[in-house]
């Protein structure tokens, strides 16, 4: 059988299936006799489940980052809460409930409690009662945790979809390959899987009950393809790809402190996109020269509670240490669309990527948006900082986030507090209006960063999450190479500004001859796409990419420029796997 998914993240592995899925527990409903026994069971449960979650907290720390291992604390503080395990025993002593019952009544009861209220912090409390719960019921009931922290031999994780508590206490060393029921390109696992550099194909519908334990799997990360018990031929087949990736990725990590320069020295900055601190390691492997785009929305989705200032300035800080003095991006806060916050009630809209996101909603919530940039203006004497904005359509937007960004200045200059005076500002390009008027928008910012996920989206009018209408969704399309040109020569008209990208579409080997010739500045991708692209780069020179843009700019249809690309890569001689 194959099946195709979303490829999250590239590369090719061959293993068994662990299909890893958390079955519901049927909750016993009988009373006890021995109410004393009964006390003894639930104090034991309390106390497994306790070193459990020290456990997990110490490898989310060393996986992830202190900030996702907090999430365990807030777990813990739980067990210890006399209204919580008091209660529980009261309970069991006064209605000789068993200890499952009575724990689950408790956690239904706050779990219900939280939800009356409005208060974010409190909203966020109700997962973690829920998860503390399950914890403490499945020792009750002896139900062992299916164990992904120490696998006999290597698989390939087949889940509904991972929770950063299951990647960070997962055996790296024996996970090759992920394969998941939903995610999407941008979703928690797929960010994961990118940065640990394991193959993963997502949004599969119900891989997990069409496999079994044990099924060989092979999954194709660069194609999004997923076979499940392959015949002899196919096996062969993808063996002998994986063997030529692995190669290939050899032969491409030789060029690691090379530059990404032309055969006539024309040079471009090749940036990693990161979404947490722990990506950081994979983009300097892989020789990137610093982050295009810093996502910092996944510091707030994989919280519980809205982080604050300090919480935020750990991280930013700790990434522009890592970087040394490289240029770091940092996007602002882009919430809204599909990407949501567990502790932020938003109203239903009907249009939700048309509707209150991204910079939209920090104008609607200054205090959240002014934490964040007095955040990253701390951190800013770390490194290299800059701000991005992201959604933005006018220059209105630009202005009235810099005057935030200048109230924000003017308070830490206030206390004393030092940060980049010199730092720089720019705007995500991903709104076609942004990109039309860049001539407008561009004595107000020192870069711009074309964002072509949702440039592609808001310009062609076709949902990047909808399958159905995806053959449509084409950043080869003509109206996106002809913004992308307006664009770069509106930057260039101004001395010391610059036009980087961070949408897919920058890493797509295809493009990189049309984007360079275009005069893209900084292409900033996934880390793992760096040394492909850097490899084109240094097979071409500038001029002659220069015609392959104009060339293409001359063409129909996205499909057109497409065969166009690959023909003139294929003239090059360059292999792209
Ligand atoms: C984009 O829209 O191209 C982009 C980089 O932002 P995101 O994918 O986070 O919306
Ligand atoms: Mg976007």
């Amino acid at each position: 059988m194959t099946k195709k998914g979303i490829g999250a993240s590239p590369g090719i592995a061959i293993a068994d299936a662990f299909v890893y899925v958390k079955e519901d527990v049927e909750i016993p409903t009988n009373k006890v006799d021995n109410v004393e026994a009964e006390l003894e069971l639930f104090d034991d449960a309390v106390k497994k489940s306790k070193e459990q979650l020290a456990q997990v907290r110490e490898k989310a720390a060393e996986a992830l980052s202190e900030e996702e291992a907090a999430i365990f604390d807030a777990h813990a503080l739980f067990l210890d809460d006399p209204d919580f395990v008091d209660a529980i025993k009261a309970n069991i002593e006064a209605n000789a409930d068993n200890a499952a019952l009575a724990t689950q009544n408790k956690t239904d009861e706050m779990w219900a409690m939280f939800d009356a209220m409005d208060d974010p912090y409190f909203q966020a409390r109700k997962a973690d009662i829920k998860d503390v719960g399950t914890r403490v019921i499945n020792n009750i009931l002896g139900i062992e945790e299916v164990d992904i922290s120490n696998l006999p031999n290597d698989v390939i994780l087949i889940a509904v979809d991972l929770a950063p508590s299951d990647t960070a206490q997962m055996d790296k060393q024996h996970v090759k390959g992920f394969a998941t029921d939903i995610g999407s390109r941008t979703s928690h696992t797929a960010i994961m899987a990118r940065s640990l550099e394991i193959p993963a194909v997502l949004g599969l519908d119900n891989i997990t009950t069409e496999v079994k334990n044990g099924d060989k799997v092979i999954v194709d990360g660069s194609t999004g393809e997923v076979v499940v018990n392959p015949d002899a031929e196919t096996l062969k087949k993808y063996e002998e790809a994986k063997k030529n990736y692995e190669e290939y990725q050899k032969e491409l990590a030789q060029l690691k402190d090379l530059p990404a320069e032309t055969t006539d020295g024309h040079k471009v900055e090749l940036v990693g996109n990161i979404g947490s601190p722990n990506d950081v390691e994979g983009v300097l492997k892989n020789g990137g020269s610093g982050v295009g785009l810093y996502r910092t929305e996944f510091l707030y989705m994989d919280s519980d509670t809205m982080p604050d200032e300090e919480t935020q300035f750990k991280a930013y800080k700790e990434v522009l240490q890592a970087f040394d003095g490289k240029p770091v991006i940092i996007r602002t806060l882009d919430i809204g669309g599909d990407k949501k916050l567990p502790y932020l009630t938003l109203e239903e809209e009907m249009n939700p990527f048309l509707g209150l996101r991204a910079i939209r909603l920090c104008f609607n919530e200054p205090e959240l948006f002014k934490t964040q940039l007095k955040a990253i203006l701390r951190a800013s004497v770390y490194g290299q900082a800059l701000i991005m904005f992201p959604m933005i359509s006018g220059v209105q937007e630009v202005k009235k986030a810099k005057a935030i960004l200048d109230e924000c200045k003017k308070e830490l200059d206030e206390k004393g507090i030092k940060y980049d005076k010199e730092i720089k500002v720019g705007i995500m390009i991903e709104i076609p209006a942004a990109a039309v008027t860049a001539d407008i928008i561009v004595p107000e910012v020192d870069f711009f960063s074309i964002g072509t996920n949702d440039l592609c989206q808001y310009t062609l009018a076709v949902d990047r999450m909808n399958q159905n209408i995806s053959y449509l969704y084409n950043p080869m399309h003509p109206a996106i190479l002809r913004l992308i040109k307006n664009v770069i020569q509106a930057s260039h008209s101004e001395v010391g500004k610059f036009t980087g990208m961070c949408g897919e579409f920058a890493g797509d080997p295809y493009a990189t001859l049309i984007l360079m010739g275009l005069g893209l500045d900084e292409f900033s991708m996934s880390a793992s796409s760096i040394p492909q692209i850097k490899k084109i780069v240094r097979s071409v020179s500038y001029q002659e990419a220069q015609r392959i843009a104009n060339d293409a700019l001359q063409l129909s249809t996205g499909d057109e420029v497409l065969d166009f690309a690959k023909k003139e890569i294929e003239k090059l001689g360059i292999k792209i796997i």
